[in-house]
């Protein structure tokens, strides 16, 4: 062929130097874009010519020294016509669009989206001064074809040095992009991008000693290289059917994928034809302690090529909890913001994806109760996170949300209600701290009425979310040390001088506004409970957890003497004098530090005050 030269297009000036710009975070993008094409080139053959195409390849050179990185496919080709078309119009023309949908907002700059998504072809100038395409098309008698353009917008083009089927793409990594030129830092790329690609990739380092292959060399540096292991898998296990993966393939898979060491706990298999193709694998993982500590990825893929992770519009953000690789192949590669924001194909996938997770659970709930309950303690964050941020997934999961007792029992709510109605009507009791709260919990379980474990930072708005979405049959969570009623004895005792009493507890306590109820209660060895109001109380946790502790609520407590307790009734029967004040003040204390350890001048009282009254008693 005569050479030519010439110019991508007039606008090419003012583009090239704004895709540098605008893609600075994410350059390695460009990686994606060119082992894509090859790839796709290759599946192209393959549907051309089915036996032409076994075996075929993408290998990925790195020549430190000559400052290249080349991408060599056995794929269809570009005739000279399809150069000028794919190359010199098509390939700028998505660029451009790119930039046009972009343009428009000014927030594409901070956006962090831009980055994933990258713009064809034309992403390589982003790291190179010079690059060349050199290919031959498989059709009959075609010419080999050279391209070559230092800045994505002048170009020439001249006769090629391929002598078979396929195309190389040579970047000359230019000064300030020479991490390209690093093995590892390639591989990462081509890991994170291509690990899933349906057709085999290799990555090669030329060393120094071995010259610069171009041409007919390529086919040589192949020959002699031939144990190289490909860097992906051409079909990962998520695009195989469920029936054909096992659990062990299904573990390997999570631990390879997410670089984990332990197993998860299950998964669920997407895989969908119609209305839209989707396939994938979500994991729920063992979850460390607090809810803060769930970090989940997924990553999304369109027809085996990485697109980005943890893409809101696609995953429910609950689900973000998860981990997991989703394919969507008719997911654009390069989308923009408005295709996420509108596109009501989008939406379906993650209803779809929602409603998928929901039908595992339940379904577990109900033939598999058992292992359900096993899992509970791990995924109950993620639930309950999800009930309250999504109406759909609430309805689904509703009858399936459990309450894990102190004794280690697992109910429903309706279960719940069923076993404690009588004794705790429109109830639940739980406890924050099991261990802390010990002493107020055994005054519920000894009298058969169960305590519910809600210790995880989420259980705090989980018990109010719990409460307003109850309907028609009201239910209030009350923390141990919040709840009376159902401690409160029904026989009433003998009764005393309440007004003494008051007076010696508010003197004790140092608070002459101070609540102070006596009541008769269910077990009579306590003396002196401290009750919390358990909204104040639920109000300034809430505002703990959103960093907004300024706005607390001062603490509202009441003080309750057991009218059936033998102490309280001698502090009755005396005159009210300093003795009584001391014993009310170790009283409090004690109904204290059943709650909580005392700060250290109170402690530091509290002994001493303790070491008095057993002299008192020696002396008797
Ligand atoms: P897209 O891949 O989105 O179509 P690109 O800018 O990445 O856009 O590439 C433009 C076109 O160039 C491709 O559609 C393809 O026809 C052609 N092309 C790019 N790389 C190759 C290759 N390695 N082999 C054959 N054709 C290619």
């Amino acid at each position: 062929m005569n050479p030519i030269t010439g110019n991508v297009s007039i606008d090419a000036q003012n583009i090239m130097p704004i895709i540098k710009k605008w893609l600075y975070s994410d350059k390695d993008i460009f990686i994606r874009e060119v082992v894509s094409n090859a790839c796709d080139a290759i599946t192209k053959l393959r549907m051309a010519d089915f036996s032409a195409a076994s075996g075929c390849s993408v290998r990925v050179e790195v020549d430190k020294a000559a400052k290249e990185l080349r991408f060599i496919d056995d794929g269809v080709g570009m005739t000279e016509e399809e150069v000028k078309t794919n190359i010199n119009q098509v390939a700028f023309s998505g660029a451009k669009s790119f930039l046009e949908e972009y343009a428009k907002d000014g927030e594409a700059e901070n956006s962090g989206i831009i980055g994933h998504f990258g713009l064809g072809f034309y992403s390589v100038f982003m790291v190179a001064d010079k690059v060349s395409i050199d290919t031959l098309s498989f059709r009959e008698g075609a010419q080999a074809v050279r391209w070559e353009s230092e800045d994505g917008m002048a170009f020439t083009m001249s006769e090629g040095s391929r002598t078979s089927r396929g195309t190389t793409i040579t970047l000359h990594i230019c000064e300030a992009e020479e991490e390209f030129l690093d093995l590892w830092r390639v591989r990462e790329v081509l890991e994170r991008y291509c690990s899933f690609m349906a057709v085999p990739i290799y990555l090669d380092e030329i060393k120094e000693e071995e010259a610069v292959v171009t041409g007919e060399g390529e086919e040589k540096a192949e020959e002699e290289k031939p144990l190289l292991k490909p860097i992906n898998e051409t079909q990962p296990l998520y695009a195989k059917a469920p029936q054909d993966c096992t659990d062990e393939e299904y573990k390997e898979f999570f631990r390879k994928t997410f670089h984990e060491f332990e197993d998860p706990l299950f998964w669920i298999h997407l895989n969908v034809d119609y209305p839209f193709k989707l396939k994938g694998i979500l994991y729920f993982p063992r979850i460390k302690e607090q809810f803060g500590g769930m970090e989940g990825q997924i990553k999304l893929y369109s027809g085996q090529v990485f697109v980005a992770d943890n893409i809101k519009e696609v995953i429910p953000e609950f689900l973000m909890l998860l981990k997991g690789v989703i394919d969507c192949a008719d997911f654009p590669l390069n989308v923009s913001r408005s295709f996420l924001q509108n596109d009501g194909y989008v939406r379906r996938i993650s209803t779809h994806i929602t409603k998928k997770v929901a039908d595992k659970l339940t379904g577990m709930f109900k033939t598999e109760r058992e292992a359900y309950e096993g899992f509970w303690p791990d995924i109950h964050p993620f639930i309950k996170y999800g009930v309250m941020r999504d109406e759909k997934f609430a309805e689904r999961m509703k009858a399936c949300l459990l309450l894990r007792t102190t004794e280690g029992k697992f109910l429903t709510l309706e279960e719940y209600r069923e076993r404690n109605g009588e004794k705790a009507p429109g109830k639940v009791v739980y406890t924050s701290d099991a261990a802390r709260q010990d002493a107020a919990i055994r005054l519920f379980t000894e009298r058969g009425v169960d305590v519910a474990v809600l210790d995880q930072a989420i259980d705090v708005n989980f018990t109010s979310y719990m409460e307003y979405s109850a309907g028609e049959n009201p239910v209030k969570f009350c923390r141990v040390d919040a709840e009376l009623d159902s401690l409160t004895a029904e026989e009433e005792a003998e009764a005393l001088d309440n007004d003494k009493l008051t007076a010696i507890v508010r003197e004790a306590a140092g608070d002459e506004a101070l609540d102070v109820q006596v009541k008769p209660l269910v077990n009579d060895s306590i003396p002196l409970m401290l009750i919390e109001d358990e909204q104040t109380r639920r109000f300034n946790d809430m505002g703990r957890i959103y960093g907004r502790a300024e706005f607390a609520m001062p603490a509202k407590y009441s003080v309750v003497l057991n009218s059936r307790s033998q102490t309280v009734r001698s502090l009755a029967a005396r005159e009210k004098d300093e003795r009584s004040v001391l014993l009310a003040r170790q009283l409090y204390d004690l109904a204290e530090l059943s709650r909580q350890p005392l700060e250290a001048e109170k402690m530091t009282e509290f002994i001493r005050r303790s070491m008095e009254i057993v002299e008192m008693a020696a002396k008797l």
